[in-house]
Order: structure tokens, then C-alpha cells, then sequence
């Protein structure tokens, strides 16, 4: 399976006014996970093999922040959740709840669309093991910060697992110490922002039942039924 070929290779343009930062083609700030994609690049060169760039309209009010891409998942076809077994669950149920529309194919050309959300990953490069460093969530945290920065109607965000968690805290200059992961609680930051928990949507942890189909619908419902009330009104669940 190709890339799509509306993904350009390209170094992207200095950011125009409002616009999130972007990481390079090639960027350099993660030694190890430059060296584990030019060994990617080399032996699959018709793979994505850079990081992934994060999709949906940047006017969403819901970010869905994963971990990072899989290898032949989002790493292969240049877009976030795309390819590989997370993208089932997690697609399948934005679709149910309206935050998509069309099929997902599994493939970038397969003419799914979001609505009122962006997908994103909290580390931009696919590591060794499915496993990012601590320095590796340092260092790629600049781009998430940016994007959340940058999402002004921004009304949610979905972490998917702890490392996404501890993520969006960072980029928000929260202490990762005072909200700890929990899956199901919805929190509400100090700039009134909703944070939402949920177990990561991978083939592990449904396998193992520690994340059902149930459990994750769960969540995403909430948040819809929190999308749509007035956000004057709008109060935060404290679990679900
Ligand atoms: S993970 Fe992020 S910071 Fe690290 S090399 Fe990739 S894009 Fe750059």
C-alpha cells in the first residue's frame, strides 16, 4: 500500500500567522528515532518513513491525541491511526457518534472525513518497539503544544493512554503530579479546557480486555453529549 499522494515530502513553509508548527521531513531532535526511520526508509521506501502529520480541520473543537505512530500503521500510510489495528476501534467509533463520515478503508485514500475533530500524535516519529523515550516525549511536545495553541475553537481533548496524558499536561504546563491517567474521567483545566481519558485503542490492550468496544464508546459519547451543550453551560464529569 502507497502513500497517498496528496502528502507531500516537502519541508513544510514557515508557519503562516496562527498556524501550528510543524516538524520537518527530516527532523533532527530525536537521534534515536531518526536513525530507527532512515533504517524504515531504507528497507520500505515506498512507506510515509517521516513523522506523521496530524489530520482533521484545525477549527475542531475535539483533539484526539495517540501515543505514536505504528510502524506499519500510521509510519506506512502517512496518516495518524491509519493502517494497522488501533485505527479499527478508534475510526469505527467516530464514525458511530458523528465525528466522521464515510468508510474507513484503512487506507489515507479511502475518503474518510472528520468533522469537529483532529487526530494527532503526541510523538510525530514511529519508535523502536512502539515505545517512545521520555526525551523523545520532550522534545516532539513543542508540536502539540503548538497545535493546541493553535486550535482556538478547541474545546476537548481525547488522550489516548497515559503517555498522551502526560502529553497534553506538558503542553499545557501542567504538573504532570496533580491529575493523574485515569480511564473514563473527563477533567476540566484551569483555561476551561475538558480533558478525557481512555485506554489506548491497540490491538493489546483490546486483546486483553482491557479495553472494550463498550468502554471506549463510553467516552466518546460523553464527549459528544458535551459538544453539544452550550459551553457556558457545559460541566465536566469527574468520571464516567
Ligand atoms: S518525534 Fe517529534 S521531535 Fe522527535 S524527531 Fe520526530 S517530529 Fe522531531
Amino acid at each position: 500500500m502507497s502513500p497517498s499522494p496528496s502528502l507531500s515530502r516537502a519541508e513544510p513553509a514557515p508557519e503562516a500567522a496562527g498556524m501550528p508548527e510543524q516538524p520537518g521531513h527530516d527532523c533532527p531532535l530525536c537521534p534515536r528515532l531518526v536513525t530507527y526511520r532512515e533504517a524504515n526508509r531504507a528497507a520500505q521506501p515506498a512507506w510515509w518513513n517521516a513523522p506523521v502529520p496530524s489530520w482533521g480541520a484545525l477549527d475542531a473543537e475535539l483533539l484526539i491525541v495517540g501515543m505514536a505512530p505504528g510502524v506499519k500503521g500510521a509510519n506506512r500510510t502517512g496518516r495518524p491511526f491509519t493502517g494497522d489495528f488501533a485505527g479499527t476501534l478508534l475510526y469505527e467509533t467516530l464514525l458511530k457518534f458523528g465525528f466522521a463520515t464515510g468508510h474507513y478503508g484503512a487506507d489515507p485514500s479511502d475518503g474518510l472525513a472528520l468533522h469537529g475533530c483532529r487526530i494527532i500524535n503526541a510523538v510525530r516519529c514511529v519508535p523502536p518497539a512502539n515505545l517512545p523515550q521520555p526525551v523523545e516525549v520532550r522534545s516532539c511536545n513543542r508540536f502539540l503544544r503548538s497545535e493546541l495553541q493553535a486550535m482556538r475553537p478547541l474545546r476537548a481533548v481525547l488522550a489516548l493512554g497515559v503517555l498522551a496524558h502526560s502529553a497534553v499536561l506538558s503542553a499545557c504546563g501542567i504538573p504532570l503530579s496533580r491529575l493523574r491517567f485515569r480511564h473514563g474521567q473527563i477533567l476540566t483545566l484551569p483555561d476551561g479546557l475538558l480533558l478525557a481519558d481512555s485506554y489506548h485503542v491497540s490491538r493489546y490492550n483490546t486483546n486483553t480486555g482491557r479495553l472494550t468496544t463498550a468502554m471506549f464508546e463510553k467516552v466518546v459519547e460523553a464527549l459528544r453529549g458535551l459538544l453539544e451543550q452550550d459551553p457556558v453551560a457545559q460541566m465536566p464529569l469527574n468520571q464516567l
